[in-house]
């Protein structure tokens, strides 16, 4: 606050002087005045706080909460409703088959158990018709006995999509956040490149083009690939899309180790 000339009337009611000057929107007010423009910026600082509150809580649903989350949910659900309903199938099949065997051999014994009966009763049976059932129950139990004639085949194949996760990092960038883009151009050192990079960046066009998301939090340093030792040099650079963050240039000695942050750097120059 800086004492301000006694002319000068407070902005808000014209009557009182202004004894005081705001430092942020260099206003003059008198001292009621400027009590209640106090509360006013602590009302919207208050505000802020709320709105970052409640963006802090959006950021965690739309993460937890991420409709790629409930396409993977989706396609889970839609693969094991299909295979549920493929083993159901051959569920339904097999107790018809089993079941089709099991009535085969009920029949069977009964016909058997019919013809003893029958014989013991009339007296008749010989040798002959001994051999014969003891035959047919051979035969019986060698069918239950037998491995089943059912077999399940695993050769067929399953159309289902399989999915994957990929992580399109450079669309991902491009569409969602504003980037800075910058190109080595027409240089006196044709051969120089965007070479080693902390943080997060991406070159492409072999290495002439690096495109940084200004989106993360910590700042990418990206350093060329030529080193000079003495004499000018003239390296141009296009800056094609700027974000909204600054872009720092600068010089730095190829002795100092690569780092993060490098803003904080005593040695570098720019
Ligand atoms: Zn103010
Ligand atoms: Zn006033």
């Amino acid at each position: 606050m800086e004492s301000v000339d006694m002319k000068s009337p407070c902005v808000k009611c014209s009557k009182g002087c202004g004894i005081t000057t705001c430092n942020g929107c260099q206003q003059a007010y008198c001292i009621d005045h400027f009590n209640q423009h106090r509360q006013e910026l602590a009302i919207e600082v208050e505000s802020l706080d709320q709105k970052h509150d409640l963006f802090r809580n959006n950021l965690d649903r739309k993460f937890t909460e991420h409709p790629l989350l409930l396409q993977i949910n989706q396609w889970q659900q839609d693969a094991v409703n299909t295979i549920q309903m493929i083993a159901e199938t051959a569920r339904t099949l097999l107790r018809k088959l089993l079941d089709q065997t099991k009535n085969e051999i009920e029949k069977s014994i009964k016909n058997l158990a019919d013809e003893l009966r029958s014989s013991r009763e009339c007296d008749d049976y010989t040798e002959i018709d001994i051999k014969k059932w003891t035959g047919q129950l051979r035969m019986l139990r060698k069918t239950i006995e037998s491995p089943p004639t059912i077999l399940i085949t695993e050769n067929e194949t399953l159309v289902m999509p399989l999915i994957s996760v990929h992580n399109q990092a450079s669309t991902f960038a491009t569409e969602n956040f504003a980037n800075h883009t910058a190109t080595v151009e027409n240089s006196t050192h044709p051969s120089e490149r965007f070479d080693q990079i902390v943080g997060k960046a991406i070159t492409s066009e072999e290495c002439r083009v690096i495109t940084c998301n200004t989106w993360f939090v910590s700042y990418p340093t990206i350093y060329g690939s030529g080193r000079y030792s003495s004499g000018a040099h003239r390296l141009d650079y296009q800056i094609e899309k700027i974000g909204n963050s600054p872009i720092f240039f600068g010089i730095t000695s190829s002795l100092e180790s690569v780092r993060d942050n490098d803003e904080n750097a005593t040695s570098i120059h720019g």
